[in-house]
């Protein structure tokens, strides 16, 4: 039987090698397309888009819900070949977990009610509102969670009535390519097709006329660059960029229960996430309690190869992002923070394994604090007063999640509802949810995904007004 690699590889000879980052092995060759290809596959989903919309929205719903069964009967392959492209360990919250995610997230992408509605009946006027397809959309994404990103940008288009025409980050196309094939066996031709090309090709996405809109989650400054050549389109885009999250413990809280939410708030995907925790602030009262508890998780929690069973933690996907994070924590060790745990990889090692590292004592201006580390390295900064840690959690110019922790709902409401980014969780971080909507403030982006309003972006409101009685 055909391996879904085998189907989605570029021929003997051909593309470009993509290697393992735990082991250095090669996983497979990705094709490598061009800006023609790019251009045949928008021609190919602009063809479909018409028949795809006219379908109507129960058979589209029908069509997603057999995707996510395709999904869920290749979660295995599809699992396997994730962990040994992006690394990330197949258990934990990690790529079993995204696997399901996809077919979750295209399962809830069918529930929302999107029919017309009628705003105004008075018995003088009738107007509704209809959420009609776009077109073609353009949907780009980063390495760190290249299936569930992908769902989350293509099923909202598609329940929509848009085709869609997806560019893999260059450091994960063959996940999102297998990802493709499996969706596509529960969809007509030409409704869903990938171009695993590099920038050249986002650029050129993002610059097509034939596209209606750009989906984009990746960082701040590709998102500027996105923006301002959709200007020239008057391009609809979704801009899910960089955060740099930070947690509030409040005086309140017991440590020792709150310790395992916050590490993996901080810790999911070996850190590698969008909305994670990226820096805490701990009172005075609780800081070498709070500090002790993470710093026996990130001692203990198992990282290695993402195929051995045991582990939950695993290597920084590439290269570039590891020496971002080594060097964000060198720099603060040389300024007198202290490393509890971690912060000294092993030379010899083969993958790109840097430990789950904690650093206290560490200024809120320190660049591991005020920059976004996106790798398993957590800044815990000691505040005295509430109002300053409030003031610090807003003090930089992203804002995608925050959290608070406290046992007591009215006193974590009430900091709740300081903080500035687009999602507050309590007593938790991270945890996203396919019903409720997900976007940045500030830099970090705006748009939302999941939920109705997430469908809702994926489409053209358009306003039928008339008389009382001039339509019905
Ligand atoms: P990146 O911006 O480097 O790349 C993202 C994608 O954009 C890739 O596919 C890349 O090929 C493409 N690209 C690069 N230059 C382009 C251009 N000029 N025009 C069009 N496309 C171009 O981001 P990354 O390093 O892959 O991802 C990490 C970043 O993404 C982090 O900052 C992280 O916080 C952010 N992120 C945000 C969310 C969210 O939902 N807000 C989710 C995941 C990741």
């Amino acid at each position: 039987m055909t391996t879904l690699l085998e189907h989605i590889q570029a021929p003997a000879g051909t593309g470009r090698p993509i290697t393992d980052p735990a082991t250095g092995d090669e996983v497979g060759r990705v094709p490598d397309a061009t800006i023609a290809d790019l251009a045949a596959a928008i021609e190919t989903a602009r063809a479909a888009q018409p028949r795809w919309a006219a379908l109507g929205d129960a058979k589209r719903v029908e069509r997603l819900n057999a995707a996510a069964d395709a999904i869920e009967a290749k979660a295995e392959e599809l699992a396997v070949l994730l962990s040994r492209e992006q690394g990330k360990p197949l258990n934990g919250p990690n790529a079993r977990f995204e696997v399901g995610a996809c077919a979750a997230w295209l399962r809830a992408a069918t529930t929302p009610d999107v029919s017309p509605e009628v705003i105004v009946d008075d018995g003088q006027v009738r107007a509704e509102i209809h959420y009609r397809p776009l077109g073609v959309v353009g949907a780009i994404g980063p390495w760190n969670w290249p299936m569930m990103i992908s769902v989350w940008q293509l099923a909202p288009n598609l329940r929509m009535g848009n085709t869609v025409v997806m560019k893999p980050s260059e450091y994960t196309p063959l996940s999102v390519l297998a990802l493709a094939q499996v969706i596509n066996t529960a969809l007509p031709d030409g409704v869903l097709t990938v171009v695993p090309g590099g920038r050249e090709v986002g650029e050129a996405l993002a610059a097509h006329t034939g596209i209606a809109k750009i989906m984009f989650t990746g960082s701040i400054a590709t998102g500027q660059a996105i923006i301002r050549s959709s200007a020239e389109t008057v391009k609809r885009v979704t801009m899910e960029l960089g955060g740099n999250d930070a947690g509030i413990v409040l005086d309140d809280a017991d440590p020792a229960a709150i310790a395992e939410g916050l590490f993996w708030g901080a810790f999911i995907n070996t850190g590698q996430t969008c909305a994670a925790l990226k820096r805490l602030y701990v009172p005075d009262t609780l800081y070498d309690a709070v500090c002790e508890e993470l710093a026996k998780l990130a001692a203990t929690t198992p990282m290695g190869v993402g195929l051995a069973e045991e582990n939950v933690l695993g290597p920084i996907q590439n290269r570039k992002q590891y020496d971002i994070v080594a060097s964000l924590v060198q720099e603060a060790r040389r300024s007198g923070a202290k490393v509890l745990v971690g912060g000294d990889p092993d030379p010899d090692a083969v993958g790109n394994f840097y430990p789950a590292t904690i650093v206290a004592e560490i200024d809120n201006d320190n660049a591991l604090v005020a920059q976004e580390q996106f790798g398993p390295a957590l800044p815990i900064i000691r505040y005295s007063s509430l109002d300053q840690a409030i003031a610090w959690a807003n003090g930089l110019d992203v804002g995608l999640g925050a959290s608070v922790w406290s046992p007591s709902p009215q006193r974590a409401r009430d900091v709740a509802l300081q903080l500035q980014a687009g999602t507050v969780w309590v007593n938790e971080h991270g945890a996203i949810d396919p019903r409720v909507p997900f976007g940045g403030s500030k830099s970090s982006g705006y748009g939302v995904e999941f939920g109705r309003e997430g469908l809702l972006e994926c489409s053209q409101a358009v306003s039928v007004k008339g008389s009382a009685g001039s339509f019905v």
